[in-house]
């Protein structure tokens, strides 16, 4: 089919679909989007929680839990322990199909229906306290990461230990405060960076070491705000540079911010990829539109964190190990094909309009779900039963379709609309993606939950802090310190932390000084160095007269995260080569 233009149903904004996009919702066999890519990435991220926990009990053993899920909602939550026991079975909660009432609404009595866990992760050593991780060991306040262990407060830590405060930091150790990152060793503050060692405030180096607020750097050693120096001279000078002390590390994080504004960047992270559009791309081919896109990502469009070899592929947010034919998904992994419309998964096929499903397939409304094949609303069928009623579902989603308050129609072919996700939105992962304050988030008809009221006595204010690690007594662990930003900044912030005595050894060790804002302040301050993740089109930046373009500006054009409203200085590839490579 040629390329059409439509309207979104969501933002009302005019989206293109290519004859690539008709080609794979054929191969599929689902209706074309209603939504457009950015909208569509908005509407399944609102169907994970992000960091919002809470204190609750185990509605089966009554232990006390943390958990994803407020406890004035309607759900029944279990604990991990619980939940994944067979002192319970997912299909006792089954029903029939309803051909009287939409689709969606009855997935959302089933979702009321069937417990769901408190926090979810598999392989857990010392990790009570992380949520949808797999294989780790000794971490605490640690999220969606794999195969990692000695962390803390980390977002998508991917093989790695030893790391405290990082964001999508793979294959490292003993790094703090990073984000997108592959092969460090010791490096406090690294950004865009790999393969560095022994090094602090790095935004965009490959190779480096012992460098010190680098920017744009290539195999480098002994760099001090981008000067070249001998060696003695370096180590000399970035004494005055002692990160122990909260004064000087701010001071160094105020000097760095004004050397990276001052500099030119490439317009996108694109490392060993060919023919790709996006942002944070690595190891990854044929691929368009796509974010933090990393190991083995081939013939994908529109993915929102997706790896380790995911293949022929639409809409993925979070996906991958070895995974095909996936579209409109949220979190699925290990080795699932043909899912659709679906949350949270392992090693699935043909799941469609699922939650939570694993070692499963022909699943069609299904929620919590193992080792099952042909089901709908956890109701188990006989294969050609199951068979006849999904396309009659199928049918029946577009004669009586879902409309939510503001008139947004969903058929079949649209994810799960967000008015009935398990989430607020300012609990999911949509809000630190897409900010809204409340009245927006109430004028779209979708839910809001105001932040926890926290009780926490705190027993020290964050200027009351040693200036200098080195000055910290062992008893700060039994400290309650107050959150600078004390709650008023709309990031989760709450309000108040504590220092773990492995977080203070770390700090010890790697001379960092103590923080002043809680992790979740910590984390949102950490993902500013990112874009969002919507392409603009723009026109690079660079007049620079001993390039090929001579005496008039750069003629190239791509498209970039960096929105035309950033300060950012932007450069084409050729022009960023011309001056870094
Ligand atoms: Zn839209
Ligand atoms: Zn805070
Ligand atoms: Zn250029
Ligand atoms: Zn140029």
């Amino acid at each position: 089919m040629s390329p059409e233009t439509r309207v979104c149903q969501n933002c009302k904004n005019q989206f293109g679909i290519d004859s690539e996009d008709f080609d794979f919702y054929s191969k599929i066999q689902v209706p074309p989007p209603t939504w457009c890519p950015d909208c569509r990435n908005l509407r399944r991220m609102l169907w994970r929680e992000e960091r919002a926990l809470y204190k609750d009990t185990c509605k089966l053993c009554g232990k006390a839990i943390i958990t994803i899920h407020a406890p004035d909602g309607p759900f029944i939550v279990y604990c991990r322990e619980c939940y994944k026991s067979d002192k319970w079975d997912p299909l006792t909660y089954g029903r029939a199909y309803d051909f009287n009432k939409p689709f969606f609404l009855q997935y959302r009595e089933l979702m009321e229906a069937v417990p769901r866990p408190a926090l979810t992760g598999n392989n857990l050593v010392n990790s009570e306290f992380t949520q949808s991780c797999e294989s780790v060991k000794n971490c605490y306040y640690v999220f969606w990461s794999y195969f990692s262990e000695n962390a803390e407060n980390c977002h998508s830590l991917l093989f790695s230990k030893d790391s405290y405060d990082c964001y999508t930091v793979d294959n490292s150790e003993q790094v703090y405060d990073s984000l997108h990152c592959d092969r460090l060793y010791k490096v406090r503050s690294g950004y865009f960076s790999d393969d560095c060692l022994d090094s602090s405030f790095i935004y965009d180096c490959m190779g480096c070491s012992d460098c010190f607020g680098c920017i744009n750097l290539r195999k480098q050693k002994y760099c001090l705000w981008n000067e070249k120096l001998p060696k003695e001279k370096y180590f000399e000078r970035v004494k005055y540079w002692d990160l122990g002390s909260y004064a000087k590390l701010q001071e160094a994080k105020e000097k760095f911010h004004s050397l990276y504004l001052s500099l030119p960047h490439r317009f996108a992270h694109v490392v060993n990829s060919q023919n790709v559009t996006g942002d944070i791309i690595r190891d990854t081919k044929d691929c368009k539109v796509c974010f933090s896109t990393l190991d083995g990502v081939q013939h994908c469009k529109y993915i929102y964190s997706g790896g380790l070899n995911l293949k022929d592929s639409w809409d993925v947010s979070a996906g991958g190990d070895s995974s095909e034919l996936l579209y409109e998904i949220y979190g699925v992994i290990g080795h699932a094909i043909r899912c659709f419309f679906s949350v949270g998964g392992n090693n699935c096929r043909e799941t469609w309009y699922s939650d939570w499903a694993n070692n499963s397939s022909y699943l069609f409304g299904c929620i919590s779900l193992k080792n099952k094949q042909y089901c709908v609303l956890n109701k188990q069928y006989a294969k050609e039963e199951y068979e006849t009623l999904i396309s009659k579902i199928k049918r029946h989603m577009n004669e009586m379709p879902y409309t939510d308050t503001r008139g947004r129609i969903y058929n079949f072919g649209e994810f799960f609309p967000p008015d009935l996700s398990a989430y607020a939105y300012n609990e999911s992962f949509a809000f630190s993606l897409y900010p809204k304050t409340k009245e927006e988030v109430l004028t779209e008809g979708w839910q809001w939950r105001e932040p926890q009221k926290r009780q926490y006595q705190i027993t020290i204010l964050p200027k009351d802090l040693p200036d200098h690690i080195s000055d910290a007594k062992n008893s700060i662990t039994e400290e309650v310190i107050g959150c600078e930003h004390s709650g008023t900044c709309n990031e989760q912030c709450t309000t108040a932390f504590r220092i773990t005595p492995n977080e203070l050894n770390f700090y010890r060790r790697m001379n960092i000084a103590l923080p002043r804002i809680c992790p979740n302040c910590r984390n949102a301050e950490r993902r500013k160095w990112r874009n969002n993740f919507t392409l603009w089109h723009r026109n690079c930046m660079c007049n620079q007269k001993n390039h090929f373009h001579k005496d008039t500006p750069c003629p190239n054009e791509f498209e970039t995260t960096f929105s035309p409203k950033k300060p950012e200085i932007i450069y084409c590839l050729d022009c960023y080569k011309a001056e870094y490579l």
